[in-house]
């Protein structure tokens, strides 16, 4: 029995682990599976592999290889660096942020409010743009950390992260960002952007998900919010997962050699299925404006029909996209970053994201393109209203 082919245009949520990212991780299942802590050798070689992934992930970002933490996920990065900039800062209690953060900041930042501590939620305009000035006001004697997303997983829109950074920078407050979209499709050189902190996960860049990484820049205090064994130069504590980290060392090389294809072609899909879905579904819209924002995202509100019914007809053709919305015990609840930018609850919650990525092709556009006009007028004409 064959399996129904699948069309994935949900890449923000995660991606396909590249097959020479497979190939590369296999070994180290497979034979060389010890301990690069260990003082014999068949553990001890290991500590080689682990530095030459280390050295490909630093040049992903232009970063030297010892600021690199391997961590487990981008949720455990970012909730690394807000709590390590409160423990490093005894006196400051405040924390600011944005209104549209994924939830491993959101979340994060939740649970620091019940534990004490003051969080600023900066608010963001209709058209998912911050406003600098209001950032710069807010941050206070006892700002701990800003931080600050610089590619948002729903719209795809992009925050000026290298300006915000010279903002703090001359706050003389830590500034983090999230930069668990962009590999692969921006540039990303910390030397440019300067940021204290950034955090990545590897399953949004073709490597297997439960490895990501939290960038230290040189200098910057820190705690850890994981404590163990001295692994990660103290900074990290767990036995390595040495697999894993090959996957994302060998997934951070290809994304630099695939940036301009996201720029070029997969952005150029982007658009004709945009251009496509606007033209031919009346009612409706692009979320946000065009630019600037990651090459591979499109966040469409589709007038009168909820998402939740368009992705099980769309299901139902294999093709897999998502709402955005958090979905709590069977109810939608309308995405807070649609809702943050001014959108109606009814609005968000017909709104639907499609994230491409290196594997889509023209013929998986014209699937959908085919597919989701019929889907949208057929809900419509069952719809009460
Ligand atoms: N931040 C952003 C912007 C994301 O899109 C995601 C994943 O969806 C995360 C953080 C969390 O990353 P992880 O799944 O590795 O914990």
């Amino acid at each position: 029995m064959t399996s129904p082919a699948t069309y994935y245009f949900d890449n923000n949520a995660t991606t396909q682990v590249a097959p020479e990212v497979l190939d590369a991780m296999l070994p180290f299942l497979r034979d060389l599976w010890g301990n690069p802590s260990s003082t014999y050798a068949f553990g001890r070689q290991l500590a080689a592999h682990l530095d030459d992934a280390r050295a490909r992930v630093a040049a992903l970002l232009n970063a030297e290889p010892r600021e690199i933490v391997f961590t487990s996920c981008g949720t455990e990065s970012t909730n690394s660096a807000l709590h390590s900039a409160l423990a490093t800062q005894p006196g400051k209690r405040h924390l600011l942020t944005t209104a549209v953060e994924h939830s491993a900041t959101l979340k994060c930042c939740a649970l620091l409010q019940k534990h004490g501590c003051d969080v600023t939620f900066l608010p963001v305009s209709p058209d998912g743009a911050l406003d600098l000035a209001l950032l710069e006001k807010s941050i206070r004697p006892d700002t701990a950390i800003v931080s600050v997303m610089w590619a948002n997983n729903e719209t795809g829109l992009l925050f000026p992260v290298r300006d915000i950074a010279a903002i703090c920078r001359r706050r003389r407050v830590l500034f983090h960002t999230d930069a668990v979209q962009t590999p692969g499709k921006l540039k990303i050189d910390v030397r440019d952007l300067d940021p204290d902190l950034l955090s990545l996960s590897a399953h949004k860049l073709h490597a297997p998900k439960g490895i990501g990484l939290l960038y230290l820049k040189r200098g910057v205090k820190y705690q850890p919010h994981i404590a163990g064994g001295g692994q990660e130069r103290g900074r990290r504590g767990g036995t390595e997962n040495v697999p894993y980290i090959v996957a994302f060392g060998r997934a951070a090389e290809l994304a630099l050699e695939r940036l301009s294809y996201e720029n070029t072609h997969v952005r150029a899909l982007r658009d004709r299925l945009e251009a496509g879905i606007l033209q031919s579904i009346p009612g409706s819209a692009r979320n946000g404006p065009p630019e600037p924002r990651l090459p591979n995202t499109s966040n469409i509100a589709f007038e009168g029909v909820e998402a939740e019914g368009i992705l099980m007809l769309l299901d139902q053709a294999g093709i897999c996209a998502s709402s955005g919305s958090a979905c709590t015990t069977g109810s939608l609840d309308p995405s807070h970053v649609l809702t943050a930018m001014g959108c109606t609850a009814a609005r968000a919650r017909g709104s639907l994201r499609f994230s491409l990525g290196i594997y889509n092709t023209e013929p998986d556009v014209d699937y959908l393109l085919a597919h989701l006009p019929p889907i949208i007028a057929r809900l419509r004409a069952s719809s009460p209203g």
